[in-house]
């Protein structure tokens, strides 16, 4: 029996549309480098005006897939259970976000079109998810998985191998990395 293998979405397979919606918000050109903490929209001060911007926006219009993400998942697809697993709610807009899953729907259809619907699990809270294997930028996600796998972002690029490792977490620092761990 195949394992079964959590993928996250966001800053892993694609990447760049909410920062591309912030610097058309404030009108800057911030880089990721720019940010530390998990959340870039910490930085807009008008939460309330970016966000009604945001809703007017598909952030995954401005987003790119990650090198090498779609042929890597589509050899993981065959090897192992492959399932998306990804959160569609902002913190600051729970009630709005319905359209966000819409957007991450068809984009996921569209651009990985070899990973079937029936494989996205769209939620909230990933503690949830018992998977054998996980992959994903944020480190909490990767509870309760058997080989965890913390895939390179912005935010997270500080925590050191030395800290990982007493975790049990490996990093990748790209696709072809997680090839070579999976
Ligand atoms: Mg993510």
């Amino acid at each position: 029996m195949k394992k079964k293998l959590m993928v996250d979405m966001d800053d892993v397979i694609v990447n760049g549309g909410l920062l591309y919606i912030i610097n058309d918000f404030l009108g800057t050109n911030y880089t990721e480098d720019y940010f530390k903490s998990f959340y870039m929209q910490d930085i807009v001060e008008d939460k309330e005006a970016f966000f009604k911007f945001f809703l007017t926006k598909n952030m995954y219009d401005y987003c790119k897939l990650s090198e090498n993400a779609y042929e890597v998942l589509e050899y993981l697809n065959e090897k192992y259970d492959l399932f998306i697993g990804t959160s569609y709610i902002f913190k600051e807009i729970p009630k709005e976000s319905g359209k966000i899953l819409l957007d991450k729907f068809n984009y996921l259809q569209d651009k990985l079109p070899f990973i079937s619907p029936y494989k996205y699990i769209f939620l909230g809270d990933k503690s949830v998810l018992d998977f054998e294997v996980k992959i994903d930028d944020k480190e909490e996600n990767l509870e309760g998985a058997e080989k965890k796998i913390l895939f390179t972002a912005y935010h997270n690029k500080n925590i050191s191998d030395e800290e990982l490792k007493t975790k049990a977490i490996e990093r990748a620092l790209n696709w072809l990395d997680v090839k070579k761990l999976l």
